[in-house]
């Protein structure tokens, strides 16, 4: 990873930063035996002003995830671009980004997911989804349990408004393996019949190992953007 530490917003080269990580990104779905087109790059830009976005759209990119509701809200209202929720989801929040939103990655609750797909316009295409797992089984940490992934993927594939796509995890730091169990659950799960395409895994730190392991969608801010205050 490049060392963006205290790097004012203004001097970061998001052009640049983004014209390296595709490189390494091809890298590593090339020794995944995938081609570099099969990993999306999902820009993360939470707490980033808006100017930094605008940059990377006119480098050419745009897909951006965001973690705060409100957050996604605003930029989404400013900048058109393939939006992704990433962050947790509180059941009062879920207006915000039902239709600002292209992709949730955070579903956790059936609750959640119910009342995205009531409040997803229906002249819009289906919201995607995954499920995210809680897959170093952390105390209090967000997402799943892995025995609990395939009933609660099983309601919410049967809502109208979303179109499951996959699962999604941040692993315990030192939890060297997580990446290819997440990928044994999905290919699980798919021998059982969902219709999972996306693994949303790997971040600044660790991306090419969760690629490596078959990581369709990556989601990186400081290796783009630089460090967060
Ligand atoms: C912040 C965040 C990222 C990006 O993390 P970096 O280490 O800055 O690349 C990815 N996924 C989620 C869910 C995040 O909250």
């Amino acid at each position: 990873m490049n060392s963006p530490a205290n790097t004012p917003d203004s001097a970061v080269n998001v052009a640049e930063n983004l014209t390296r990580l595709q490189a390494r990104i091809a890298t590593a779905a090339k020794e995944s035996g995938r081609a570099a087109e099969a990993v999306q790059l999902i820009a993360v830009s939470k707490t980033k002003p808006l100017s930094l976005v605008q940059a990377a759209v006119a480098a050419g990119h745009a897909c951006f995830g965001e973690n705060y509701a409100q957050e996604l809200a605003d930029k989404a209202e400013q900048q058109a671009a393939e939006w992704h929720f990433i962050g947790p989801l509180q059941s009062n929040k879920v207006k915000l980004v039902a239709n600002a939103a292209s992709w949730v990655h955070s579903i956790d609750r059936l609750k959640t997911a119910q009342r995205l797909s009531s409040m997803r316009d229906p002249a819009l295409s289906p919201l995607n989804v995954c499920l995210q797992v809680n897959i170093s089984a952390e105390p209090q940490k967000a997402g799943v349990q892995v025995e609990e992934v395939e009933a609660l993927l099983a309601q919410v594939s049967a809502l109208p408004r979303l179109r499951l796509r996959g699962l999604m995890c941040i692993p315990a730091p030192d939890d060297t393996n997580a990446f290819a169990r997440m990928a044994a659950l999905a290919a699980d799960l798919r021998a059982k019949g969902f219709e999972l395409d996306v693994l949303s895994m790997g971040m600044s730190r660790d991306f090419e190992s969760a690629i490596l392991a078959g990581a369709t969608h990556v989601r990186i801010g400081t290796a783009i953007f630089g460090s967060r205050q």
